[in-house]
């Protein structure tokens, strides 16, 4: 079977650059016309990235709300990341976790990893995402599993955003009762990523980049991707990883496919942004998914404020997070007060974002999937 890795060769960044180039406002509009009810190629998806696209950018957001009413309706899901752990042993540049930062560290026992989810159960909601720093010998596969067996009566969706596992390992959290994996390559550029990840297990690129295949052929029900945009090139990055997910898409039909759009922000440490990414361009970026995956989900973090996360729902955005802390602990345990793995930028809680998305006509959805109808013979029953 191919991979991605493989299939990504065929687009090296010259010849990203050369149809970014290439592209005008003529050839920007023949695609937005041919994504009113067609099939874009991904050379049309690097048209609707391009400087051109971005000069019509109103044009683009009126095809990508045309295209989001069509397949999501007025409807937003919500749902809240768990730090369970923020010890890491990677060293990861621009990351207020890396294992340089001489910080006291929080590990959450599976008790208290608990208390923290009945927590956020409480406050409503549904789907709750567990993301761990990179150190197996404490958050160890058999550690996660613990934690989801002891929650998932009390969540329709569990998610996991941790270190790359093996196919195994994918399957035992699945059967454990994980159900979305959300995997961050960071940059798609590997010279780049290597020198952001000087060390630790995260530095094998190609371990990390091949994660999401394995966890879909492990059974995963949905998968989440994304680069850390302002690492690198918006538009080479931001092409990348919408060519990950239409790859990803083709080759696993029956998963469900999302992207998030993380820009990087303040953290602990002297990371220098070298790639920032403007509104318009993270606006472009989530029109130009939306044509390009009219089906795929689009997260958006509370690394944005309300004003930017308004905006994009009617764009393309289809998920957010609310109630959010970055921190370890401090919902029913106690915490360090050490700053979070990234500063956050709305803290609107659960009924503030549902207020908020009522007010922009949205509605927001707790459990946005149901389980399969059961049989006749047992309904009846
Ligand atoms: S980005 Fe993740 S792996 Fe890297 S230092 Fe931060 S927590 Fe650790």
């Amino acid at each position: 079977m191919s991979n991605f890795e493989n299939f990504l060769q065929a687009w090296p960044a010259q010849r990203r650059s050369a149809y970014l180039e290439k592209a005008d406002s003529r050839a920007v509009r023949q695609v937005l016309g041919k994504a009113a009810d067609g099939i874009l190629s991904p050379e049309d998806f690097l048209v609707l990235l391009s400087p051109a696209a971005q000069e019509l950018l109103e044009e683009v957001a009126q095809r990508a709300h045309q295209l989001s009413l069509r397949h999501f309706g007025r409807q937003v899901s919500i749902f809240t990341p768990l730090y369970v752990s923020d010890v890491c042993t990677n060293q990861c540049r621009y990351c207020g976790f890396n294992a340089r930062n001489k910080q006291k560290r929080r590990h959450l026992d599976e008790t208290e990893a608990e208390a923290e989810a009945l927590a956020i159960a409480r406050q409503g909601f549904q789907h709750i995402l567990l993301l761990t720093g990179d150190a197996r010998h404490l958050s160890s596969p058999e550690y996660l599993a613990g934690i989801v067996r002891r929650i998932r009566g009390r969540f329709a969706s569990i998610g996991i955003e941790v270190y790359a596992l093996s196919e195994a390992e994918y399957a035992f959290l699945i059967e454990a009762g994980v159900d979305s994996m959300t995997m961050f390559q960071e940059t798609y550029n590997p010279e780049l990523y290597a020198w952001l990840h000087p060390a630790g297990p995260k530095r094998d690129y190609s371990f990390r980049l091949s994660a999401p295949e394995r966890a879909a052929r492990a059974g995963i029900r949905s998968l989440g991707l994304g680069a850390l945009l302002g690492l690198e090139n918006f538009a080479q990055d931001a092409f990348a990883t919408g060519l990950h997910a239409w790859w990803l898409q083709r080759q696993f039909p029956g998963v469900e496919i999302s992207l998030s759009i993380p820009r990087i922000c303040a953290h602990e440490g002297s990371f220098t942004v070298q790639h920032g990414v403007t509104d318009r361009e993270l606006a472009l970026y989530v029109c130009a998914l939306r044509c390009f995956l009219p089906k795929a989900g689009i997260t958006c973090s509370s690394r944005e404020s309300a004003w930017m996360r308004n905006n994009l729902i009617p764009l393309g955005v289809t998920r957010v997070s609310a109630g959010v802390s970055t921190a370890v602990g401090g919902r029913a345990t106690a915490n360090l007060h050490n700053p979070g793995q990234f500063e956050i930028n709305d803290s609107r809680s659960l009924a503030q974002m549902s207020s908020d998305l009522a007010g922009l006509g949205y509605q927001a959805i707790l459990k946005d999937w149901e389980d399969p109808a059961p049989p006749l013979a047992d309904a009846a029953s």
